[in-house]
């Protein structure tokens, strides 16, 4: 009996220290020293987002479609509309391929040694106007949101950030350090301003210290148990690359059909991919972010977060169980997009081919992932081509002077909220900082719910007039304390 005893023991003394482990695990309130109060245009702030929102900068893939004049007309409306900034810094304007890819604006500060870069694009996505129900370039308000494409996605940052300056500006205001204001004109359509940009910096001499643009934002509901806002940091973003499985077969007449055919190859390929996904991992972001949301989870859920070193593979496991952001910051994702076989429903194709998007989080590369594909398909009639690979970015650093800077920032626009690093799970223009600079920053400053956020890139996309206030009130502290 003396091992049954034994046996207890152990069992008593390991679920106490999970307990305990659990028990410690208490909010702690991060302090990002003295509040200001300041008092921002509200109102003047809503009236020129407006006036941006009504140049219609719209990119398309399709060069023949853009029209040059509308971006012209918005560079000459925010020299109207920011004549401090335009006097003081005045703009240098970014060319590739014969166009005005990026606005570059230089705050000369004290010094130069460790320049900021704040980026926003004032190029947006297209419109199918008939689904809008008010019209998508209208720029006007109504029950208190500002109605308009480009409103979130990203003319309200980059308002933000020269509504700060101008203020600033006007108080006689000069940053410790350079600061920059890189604005692209085609980051919807994967262009090359940002990249124009980098180049001129290069050529400049110039190095970023750190560099922030679009990406998390304030959000709520986003965790388990969590009930205060979480204002979501990105310290880096997914890779990225596209994968065409091709199946073939012998192909002939649908009346005397060969098997496997080409189709039944490729639906197998997917289907199987489809099951296994790749592993989760509990990477630096995901880690962080538990450790900033764990103590502030019901009992239960926080025995497994303040116990990762037993609880991380389960974890693991669970980790579409904690909802679509979350997976998706933990491991590798296949988005299965396209498929083709024949053109015609009475002929068998001698070939049938699959589209995936794949999102890479930093442990796995486009090889690994490619070997990964082909183990799991384990068909020879299927081949796996990778098109467009990206790796993951690095991350930047979460504790020192410049995350602090730009986590007292929030904290102290959004009160109450909680900040915490993550991952980003799209792709940003700031990608292409990777090497350049060690500390990129991904936070949209914005508080939005999950519907809010579902209007980026989509129909009836508005702003609440409160946030406009807000995202000039984070860009005032942060541009005051750089
Ligand atoms: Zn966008």
């Amino acid at each position: 009996m003396g091992w049954l005893w034994g046996i207890l023991v152990v069992l008593i003394a390991f679920v106490a220290v999970l307990a305990a482990r659990a028990a410690a695990c208490k909010p702690k309130e991060e302090t990002y020293g003295p509040r200001e109060e300041l008092a921002v245009d509200a109102q003047g702030a809503v009236q020129r987002l407006a006036q941006m929102v009504r140049i219609p900068t719209v990119s398309d893939y399709d060069e023949q479609k853009v029209d040059e004049a509308q971006f012209e007309a918005f560079r000459t409306k925010l020299k109207e509309l920011y004549p401090a900034v335009h006097r003081v810094c005045p703009p240098v304007l970014c060319e590739g391929k014969g166009r005005v890819t990026g606005l570059l604006f230089r705050w000369k500060g004290k010094s130069s040694a460790e320049p900021t870069v704040l980026m926003a694009h004032y190029d947006v996505v297209p419109v199918e106007e008939t689904r809008w129900q008010h019209p998508p370039f209208c720029g006007e308000v109504f029950n208190d949101e500002l109605w308009g494409r480009g409103t979130l996605d990203t003319k309200i940052t980059l308002l933000g950030i020269l509504e700060a300056a101008e203020t600033l500006i006007e108080q006689g205001f000069v940053p410790q350090q350079d600061v920059y204001f890189a604005f692209g004109g085609d980051e919807e359509v994967s262009g090359h301003g940002a990249k124009d940009i980098i180049q001129y910096l290069k050529n400049q001499g110039v190095k970023p210290a750190l560099v922030i643009d679009e990406g998390g934002a304030v959000v709520d509901g986003v965790f388990p148990g969590v009930s205060r806002p979480l204002a979501v940091v990105g310290i880096g973003e997914k890779g990225m690359m596209d994968v065409v499985l091709t199946a073939k077969s012998e192909g002939g007449h649908a009346s005397h059909p060969t098997r496997p055919s080409a189709v039944g190859s490729m639906a197998r390929a997917v289907a199987r991919l489809e099951a296994k996904p790749m592993k989760a991992h509990i990477t630096k972001p995901v880690r962080e972010f538990l450790r900033v949301a764990a103590p502030h989870t019901p009992f239960g859920l926080r025995m497994v977060l303040a116990n990762l070193w037993c609880f991380g593979g389960l974890l693991c496991v669970l980790a579409e169980k904690l909802g679509g952001e979350i997976n998706a910051m933990m491991r590798t994702t296949f988005a299965f997009t396209m498929a083709q076989g024949s053109k015609q429903i009475n002929v068998m194709p001698n070939e049938a081919t699959a589209g995936i998007n794949v999102r890479l989080v930093n442990v796995d590369t486009p090889e690994s992932v490619k070997a990964y594909m082909e183990k799991v398909i384990d068909d020879d009639n299927v081949t796996v081509n990778v098109r467009d690979a990206q790796t993951a970015s690095p991350y930047a650093v979460t504790q020192g002077p410049k995350w602090n800077k730009l986590a007292a920032a929030v904290a102290h626009t959004w009160q109450g909220c909680l900040v915490t690093p993550y991952l980003m799970i799209a792709c940003s223009d700031s990608r292409h900082y990777a090497g350049f600079c060690d500390d990129v920053y991904k936070f949209s400053a914005m508080h939005l719910s999950a519907e809010q956020r579902g209007l980026i890139h989509n129909d009836n996309e508005r702003i609440p007039v409160t946030e406009v206030a807000k995202t000039v009130e984070f860009f005032t502290r942060l541009e005051k304390s750089l």
